[in-house]
């Protein structure tokens, strides 16, 4: 066996023994099921450590990470004025289940930043964002269905799962319309046909399936016919969110919803999400109103210390100037190397976004594992979108590239 190989035969071993004992005592070895590589095979990397761009596995390796836990980490792992305003709010007490300063300063940002948040909430998930944010619209709008789209993910309460997993009561399912991403015209005609429609929710940006860019007229399209229809407009920019700019893409694309959700980034790695909107309609919510939505570790201080110190780091000028470019420069020599290999491999990308596409769905598991066995660790699933972090360097592009040079290599 070469020396490479045995190498990574050795890793996977670990993988595989770690991956035995989780699985005796957690359901398939894992706390949120696409981190168990179903999707690409093979036993999980288990992560020791990480800092900037990298992690250390327990199985001895260090890799360069492009998952950063699904896009949470816009400024890499253990970004040190992070760590030393979380260590600092940690002293103070962990949980008071009591107001503070910090959260109406970190409303403030966000209100600020998101044109569509007037008032915001915070919550610990992004699926409690988009779960809290359709039983508003709810309350509001005093209908009870909505629409969603089926290559979007907005987290896994019942609404967003019908028809893609068992335990979900019919009654909801038949609440749901799950239609195509930008196709206005199924939209155009749930809206026209059934008169219970409280909203749309819809990622502006769709990054659950792929990277699915919209068409400007279906995104303005939904905005109309909302408004015509009496119908809230829910953006989901819990991945969006404060990824491109410092805002949303609804700041990008100049159209606004009635209400956003937004995760992972604001929360600096910390459980931590929110979700916000029009005055008059977030003010439906308790104790304001009859809407009820309520969290123990809401607003949790440790958590929004965490987010407060990313935001003012991606706040500086040019943080996103420099990030885009970076990433920009990055993905061109990608290209160059899927052209001169002549791979079908198409990469999409919008800023510090990427995700790699193949005519045949199969050829991911290869491309991963090959990529990984080289130290560079994607999404562990083809339909996953990868990011580039503030934390990663030219080093870590040039040995991606390096990698990538060398499995085309034996794809091909
Ligand atoms: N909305 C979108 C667009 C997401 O991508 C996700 C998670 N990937 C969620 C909601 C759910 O967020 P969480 O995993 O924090 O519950």
């Amino acid at each position: 066996m070469a020396k490479e190989s045995l190498t990574n035969y050795k890793l996977q071993i670990t993988n595989y023994r770690l991956f035995r004992e989780a699985k005796k005592v957690i359901p398939g070895g894992v706390n949120s099921p696409v981190r168990s590589f179903k999707a690409v095979g093979g036993a999980p990397v288990f992560i020791k450590k990480a800092s900037g761009s990298k992690f250390l596995a327990e199985d001895g390796k260090t890799y360069i990470d492009y998952c950063m836990s699904w896009g949470a980490l816009l400024l890499g792992h253990a970004h040190s004025e992070v760590v030393s305003g979380v260590k600092k709010a940690v002293e103070k007490g962990t949980s008071y289940g009591a107001a503070t300063k910090a959260e109406t300063e970190f409303a403030k940002i966000i209100t600020r930043a998101i044109p569509s948040c007037e008032l915001a909430r915070l919550v610990s998930s992004g699926t409690e964002a988009a779960m809290s944010a359709i039983r508003v619209a709810r309350g509001y709008t005093r209908k009870n269905k909505i629409i969603k789209f089926k290559e979007c993910y907005h987290g896994h309460s019942d609404y967003f799962l019908s028809g893609k997993s068992a335990g979900i009561p019919e009654n909801i399912s038949r609440d749901v319309y799950s239609l195509d991403y930008n196709n206005l015209e199924q939209a155009e005609e749930a809206l026209e046909k059934d008169k219970d429609i409280a909203c749309v929710i819809v990622e502006p940006i769709a990054a659950n399936t792929g990277l699915i860019l919209p068409l400007k007229s279906f995104l303005e399209g939904l905005r109309k016919l909302t408004l015509k229809h009496k119908a809230l407009l829910i953006f989901d920019e819990v991945i969006t969110g404060f990824r491109f700019c410092f805002g949303g893409v609804q700041n990008i694309f100049g159209i606004i919803p009635d209400l956003t959700c937004l995760g992972k980034i604001i929360g600096g790695g910390f459980p931590l999400a929110c979700f916000g909107g029009k005055k008059e309609i977030m003010r439906h919510l308790a104790p304001l109103g009859s809407v009820y939505q309520a969290g123990t570790l809401s607003g949790n201080p440790v958590a929004v210390q965490a987010g407060l110190k990313t935001l003012e780091i991606i706040k500086k000028p040019g943080f996103y100037k420099r990030l885009n470019e970076k990433a920009g420069s990055f993905y061109k020599k990608i290209d160059g190397i899927i052209e001169n290999k002549k791979t079908n491999i198409v990469l999409n990308r919008f800023g510090a976004m990427f995700h790699f596409s193949f005519k045949d769905k199969k050829q991911f598991s290869g491309f991963f594992h090959n990529l990984l066995a080289q130290g560079i660790y994607l999404s562990p699933a083809g339909d996953e979108v990868c990011f580039v972090s503030a934390a990663h360097t030219d080093k870590d592009f040039e040995i991606t590239l390096k990698a990538l040079n060398h499995l085309k290599e034996r794809l091909v």
